[in-house]
This record gives C-alpha cells, structure tokens and sequence, in this order.
C-alpha cells in the first residue's frame, strides 16, 4: 500500500510557508498526501496602516484562502509578529503540536535569517527536535516513536550560505503557487511592496495585479536561465525569477534528480537536510519525497 505522507511545513509568517515550499506542498496535496502549515506569529506586525488586530484577523483569512486553494490545513498561532521568543513554553507548545501532527516531514527556517522572528523559529524547531521522542518531556502528549526528517527551506544569507541537499522542480505547480500568494493580498500587494518602495506600480484591477506578481516574467523561449540573466532581469522580491532562482543556483541538483527534464526546469524549490533530524537516506528520500 502506498505510504500516506504527513508534512508539516513551519513558518514564522503566515506566507513564509507559501513562498518558501508552496509548491513541494501542492504536489504533497495534489498526490494525496496531508499537508500542514502553521504560521507561529498572527501577522499583526506587517502592515503600514491597519491596526494589529485588524491585520492580523484579515491575514487569518488570506490563510484560508490558501488551505482551500491548496487542500492544506493552515494553523496561525496567537503570538504577535516581532515577539516570537525560543522559549520553554513557546517550545511546549511546538513539541505538542508536531507530536500530535505526527508528521515524517518537518520544514522549517534555517537559524541565520534576517529577521529575529525567522531565527527564533529555526530555533525553535531545533530545540524540538529531539525532544519529540523523549516521553518524559510533556507527556500530556504521547513522544513521538519516530523522529521526523527535518528540511531547511532555502534562503539567500550568505553567513553561511545555503546547501542544497535537494531541488525540486515547480513548472506543473508554479501557477497554482502564484494563486496562493496572491491569497496573501495585505502582503503581496500591500505591505511587502510598501517595504520595497514600489506600492504606486501596483495595479488595483485583480487580473492586472496578478499578471504584476509575475512581472517580469521569464521567457518560455526553451533556454534556461543563467545567473549572468538573472542579475540584469531581477527586479525584487515579486517575479518569476525568484521562483526561478533556486532553479538556476543548483541546477546540478536538478540535473541529478530529473536528468534532462531538470536540465530545462524554469522553476523549483531547494531544501537543506537538518542534522538534527532523521537522516534523509536514499531511500527515505524515495519514500517521502517522491517528486
Ligand atoms: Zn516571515
């Protein structure tokens, strides 16, 4: 019988999870598979004119919008946005949710990141990690009997920079990712540009901001992308070519993984192994990340 895959991806934001891994989570989806974000902070931080609050409540609803589009389940906890602590109640708490997700996959962040509510989540993931066999610590929760595999999702620090243990190919998925971004309107389209400075370029008519989010586009001209391209094409955060990027990066990762296919991929997603997990063996890679 085929395994049924229990993921569990883990951002700081509610829309890290989406940016970072949103594709690997549609193909979990659209295979079958169960599928859980949890988005540590409300969201109450990101935003140049609503209240707390009020953001926060409206940022709950563009994660359901998410779950619906994607067939995943999108749990926001109630800890304000730039107040996540790595503390002993904060680490309670994940340990009992990952124990009762029982997941065989765990994403997260990895600990050198911009924002102190990034790191503490890495962090926080880390502290877990073996704890969720030990049935001594928070036994309100039966320990899990086995560890999960644990993957950092990909960032672009430099101190140290990021090791693609995997790169998975996003084409078939990339649209429906896009479609799930735009779900998080209050950022895509409000906040995240405000921050860049770029809020007037963006489009109040639905189709034409959505065409925005793409913009620039990467052609479809047959020819991978090179990072020489990429430096000249790269606008900001929004475009194709950040989807593209990991694509182009490792694309010795793709190559290895898909051969020919994934010497031609436009887009994908890395992840980096976490030594504190579950070794991700050849063949718990077969099992768990068949894609
Ligand atoms: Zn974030």
């Amino acid at each position: 019988m085929r395994k049924n895959i229990r993921v569990l991806m883990i951002g700081p934001h509610p829309d890290d999870c989406d940016f970072r891994c949103g594709g690997l989570a549609l193909k979990y989806a659209r295979a079958g598979h169960q599928v859980k974000f949890i988005s540590l902070l409300d969201g109450s931080g990101g935003h140049q004119s609503m209240k707390p609050a009020d953001i926060a409540a409206r940022r709950k609803q563009e994660t359901q919008a998410v779950a619906r589009l994607a067939g995943i389940e999108y749990e926001v906890w109630d800890i304000p946005d730039c107040e996540l602590m790595a503390d002993l109640p904060t680490r309670k708490r994940l340990i009992r949710a990952i124990r009762t997700f029982q997941p065989d996959l765990v994403f997260s962040c990895r600990p050198n990141d911009y924002l102190a509510d990034h790191r503490n989540a890495s962090l926080l993931v880390q502290d877990a990690s073996y704890l969720l066999i030990v049935p001594n610590f928070c036994p309100e929760v039966p320990a899990m009997k086995k560890m999960p595999v644990i993957l950092y999702f990909y960032d672009s620090f430099q101190n140290p920079p990021f090791i693609a243990d995997l790169a998975i190919m996003t084409d078939d998925v990339i649209e429906d990712k896009f479609h799930m971004l735009d779900c998080h309107e209050s950022q895509v389209y409000e906040w995240l540009p405000y921050t860049k400075g770029t809020l007037h370029t963006v489009p109040t008519d639905p189709a034409a901001r959505f065409e925005w989010l793409h913009q620039p586009r990467l052609p479809r001209d047959g020819q991978p992308i090179d990072a020489t391209a990429l430096a000249g094409l790269m606008t900001g955060a929004m475009s194709e070519y950040r989807e593209a990027i990991p694509a182009i990066k490792f694309r010795h990762k793709l190559i290895e993984r898909y051969g020919e296919r994934g010497a031609r991929a436009l887009f994908a997603e890395a992840f980096s192994v976490c030594e504190y997990g579950a070794p991700l063996t050849p063949e718990a890679e077969k099992e768990l990340i068949p894609f």
